[in-house]
């Protein structure tokens, strides 16, 4: 497949086609979670955005790198250079050690994103595994003059640097106009401008992670972690740049200034974010009672919700969207994607099932090719699904013996929802939990059993049919009756 993948670069504004830095390879970074409460529904959608990515990339054969960093370490609670550590606070009010929280934390953000399906990255690096290395790129910043040491701390001096490069050109902001307008409140600050912002923190005596540098006993700024390991793992130039959309001011404007300022060009190729979740319309806050974790969507235990949502229906959902647009999570909105869920999952039960003809009555050509059309055209998932939706109708008409697929047909249209379905929407169906092997001997056993029961029927041994019954149906079979055929499922 010729690669016609265009993705929406951030910096630009505008759709490129993707042209990687080095033939065959990719190189994806994409800001991971900072660990210290459990994983909620914000992590969700990067998560499947970039896993998508990750799928999709693989699937016209590139050999991708996939680094997604843990914070564990720097993240502040009142902005990136002020307040307690989150992670220290929470260890203090639990009496853990700080590493001891984000294992707990990441053991379970791990747990999630497996139930979500999301493949693990190639490298998934902790900012606390890299304090030398974050050492080592604030001197380079200090060696070229674009940061200064106050107080024991370093900042990045951003009126120098947009001197000669160009400051919020990511996010859009106008920094000559900040710059005026907030110069005079800093008095007290030990930074010269508040734009500034710390590469290295001189630590408070009660803080309890911290290294020693140069400069003091401390700990680096949150953005620095990025700009550090996506060099060391990706090299000074690689291709994309992922993380939500709230992630471009501050940290990943303060990540490109950083690695231009220490190299002297810019690293990254492909900026991508994905946009929001927001719940019944609102942004999701623990102050507005909406916070939902993954676990409580899974299991239905917070008031907002009317039941439980696999795993499988959020994947759908956030599927559902491209991921450039705004989610609003709901209710209604996610039943619906759940019966949607349910009717792919069918028809493509009926798919594995149907028989081929001499040959074929509708005309199902040309799936393929519109699904690869809608991936390539900036990840447009949500048009998969439609052309996979479409395709469906021809499926159940066969089904229902309304019409015909030949042999060749039957099974180009097995492969393309096998390959768009399960390999690149991620979305594990019933039937394709075992391998093919594996599921064909259950299904083979489990037919046998009921061809057992269907013989004891008619020789009205109902104790025998009654107990094959029951017991399929305790082990979480359902069984339909037919007129003349039995179908099962697993609940
Ligand atoms: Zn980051």
């Amino acid at each position: 497949m010729e690669n016609r993948l265009t993705v929406y670069n951030t910096l630009t504004r505008k759709k490129e086609l993707f042209v990687p830095i080095h033939e065959g390879r990719v190189g994806l970074y994409v800001c991971g979670p900072t660990v210290y409460g459990d994983a909620h529904l914000g992590h969700a959608r990067p998560a499947i955005t970039f896993d998508l990515l990750f799928r999709y990339l693989q699937h016209l054969g590139y050999k991708v790198r996939y680094v997604r960093n843990i914070t564990d370490v720097g993240h502040l609670e009142h902005d990136a250079d002020e307040g307690d550590d989150k992670i220290a606070k929470k260890a203090r009010i639990e009496q853990l050690e700080p590493m001891e929280v984000v294992q707990h934390y990441l053991n379970s953000y791990h747990r999630d994103m497996a139930l979500l399906n999301v493949l693990p990255p190639s490298i998934e690096p902790h900012a606390s595994g890299h304090i030398i290395e974050q050492i080592e790129f604030v001197k380079r910043i200090l060696d070229k003059g674009y940061a200064y040491v106050s107080n024991g701390s370093v900042y990045f001096d951003v009126e120098k640097y947009n001197q000669k490069y160009q400051y919020g050109k990511l996010s859009g902001r106008n920094i000559d106009e900040m710059l005026q307008t907030t110069r005079e409140l800093d008095g007290q600050s030990e930074k010269k401008h508040t734009y500034d912002f710390a590469l290295w923190k001189k630590a408070q005596p009660e803080h309890i992670m911290r290294w020693p540098s140069p400069w003091s006993d401390g700990f680096p700024g949150w953005h620095l972690e990025c700009s550090t390991m996506g060099t060391k793992y990706l090299g000074e130039e690689f291709d994309i740049h992922g993380g939500g959309i709230d992630l471009t001011f501050p940290h990943h404007e303060c990540e490109i200034a950083q690695s231009t300022a220490a190299l002297g060009h810019e690293s990254v190729h492909y900026w991508m974010h994905n946009n929001m979740i927001t719940i019944n319309g609102q942004k999701m806050g623990k102050s507005l009672g909406n916070f939902i974790t993954l676990d409580q969507l899974f299991s239905g235990q917070h008031e907002l919700l009317q039941q439980a949502y696999s795993p499988m229906t959020i994947r759908f959902f956030i599927l559902q969207a491209q991921y450039r647009s705004t989610v609003d999570f709901s209710n209604e909105a996610l039943q619906a994607a759940e019966k949607g869920l349910q009717r792919l999952s069918e028809g493509y039960s009926r798919l594995l099932k149907l028989q081929p003809s001499d040959s074929s009555s509708l005309d199902v050509k040309g799936l393929r090719e519109k699904c690869e059309t809608a991936m390539q055209d900036d990840l447009n998932s949500p048009i998969v699904i439609a052309h996979l939706f479409e395709a469906l109708k021809a499926i159940n008409t066969v089904y229902d013996g309304k019409g015909t697929l030949s042999a060749d047909d039957l099974n180009e249209l097995r492969d393309v929802f096998r390959l768009f379905v399960v390999d690149i929407l991620g979305l594990q169906m019933e039937n394709e939990n075992a391998s093919d092997a594996n599921a064909s001997a259950f299904k083979g056993a489990v037919d046998l059993l009921l061809s057992i029961r269907q013989e004891a029927k008619a020789n009205k041994d109902w104790n025998t049919a009654d107990r094959i019954r029951n017991d399929l149906a305790q082990l979480g079979f359902v069984i339909k009756d037919g007129k003349d055929h039995v179908e099962w499922s697993i609940k």
